[in-house]
């Protein structure tokens, strides 16, 4: 199947104003949320927040950016060029992120009613975002296997939280554990993503005898060929869990066998590769950048 998902546009985030993390500035952004820009050194980032909430964005302003560094420090690259998620603090259970700014994604972190960041908000913060920042990096990176982008985003964001939330990542460590020790599939991980055609997408393009037969033989599948639009797919998405875990696992063991700086080499070599990158390529410069055979890991 030749067709794949357009990459999506990444619009750069233009025009940064000057402003130490002391002195961050404010402006009115929609109704009620004002933006913060959080700046440390060359790392900077927008929060936004309610102007009652503004404490909150500062108080955690330090342990995002320490989250941030780790980040940028296992993956290789500067933290000043990295086009950042937006976060948003926030009261509202029914807030939705503006689309305004193409490829800019804004992830909330939900606040309790009074205001401060309960449980929901610590793993908003310091779990979920940390991993699609890690997305955010890797926009630089081109078209990646499954496996491989959202196994570095699980690595990555999961060094984030051991740092800042210990707690959270002993509980989504044992998570991810049980989740691989339960599944009934092999992770196939590099089918991981994967498209595959909609069902109606097949349906409609039957003979009513065809059709009839479909519904009457559970086992039956008529022969094609068939034709499919952009629209006329799904991505494979069984066994998720398992498979986060199993992506995971290999970052962990290719870090356990070598080193930090070898791993850089890798990402580099990935990332200076044609898109969309072949799982076959990136497991060959594994073993070249870092001698670690990660091939019996993808199946
Ligand atoms: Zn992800």
């Amino acid at each position: 199947m030749q067709w794949r998902f357009a990459a999506i546009a990444l619009l750069m985030l233009a025009g940064f104003a000057q402003a130490s993390q002391e002195s961050a500035t404010s402006s009115a952004v929609g109704s009620e949320h004002v933006a913060t820009e959080i700046r440390d050194r060359e790392l900077s980032f927008l929060a936004y927040s309610a102007p009652d909430d503004a404490a909150i964005v500062k108080d955690n302003s330090a342990s995002i950016s320490r989250a941030y560094r780790v980040l940028v420090d296992s993956v290789g690259v500067d933290a000043g060029t990295v086009n950042w998620a937006e976060i948003a603090f926030t009261r509202d259970e029914n807030y939705m992120p503006p689309r305004d700014k193409a490829g800019v994604a804004r992830w909330a972190v939900p606040l309790t009613a009074t205001g401060t960041l309960g449980t929901a908000g610590v793993k908003s913060l310091f779990l979920t975002i940390p991993h699609e920042q890690v997305h955010a990096i890797q926009k630089a990176f081109g078209e990646l296997p499954r496996w491989f982008s959202e196994g570095m985003a699980e690595w990555a964001g999961l060094r984030a939280t051991k740092l800042v939330a210990p707690d959270l990542y002993v509980d989504e460590k044992q998570q991810l554990d049980a989740a691989l020790q339960s599944a009934t599939a092999p992770p196939n991980l590099k089918s991981w993503g994967g498209v595959k055609p909609k069902p109606e997408a097949i349906f409609k393009q039957l003979t009513p005898e065809q059709k009839q037969r479909m519904v009457q033989e559970p086992g039956y599948f008529p022969p094609g060929p068939f034709t499919f639009g952009p629209d006329d797919f799904i991505s494979d998405e069984s066994n998720t869990p398992a498979r986060y875990a199993a992506s995971l696992r290999i970052f962990e063991e290719v870090e356990s066998r070598s080193s930090l700086q070898a791993m850089h080499v890798w990402f580099k070599a990935v990332r200076d590769l044609p898109s969309p990158k072949a799982t076959s390529d990136i497991v060959r410069l594994a073993e070249e950048a870092t001698g670690v055979d990660i091939s019996g890991m993808v199946d």
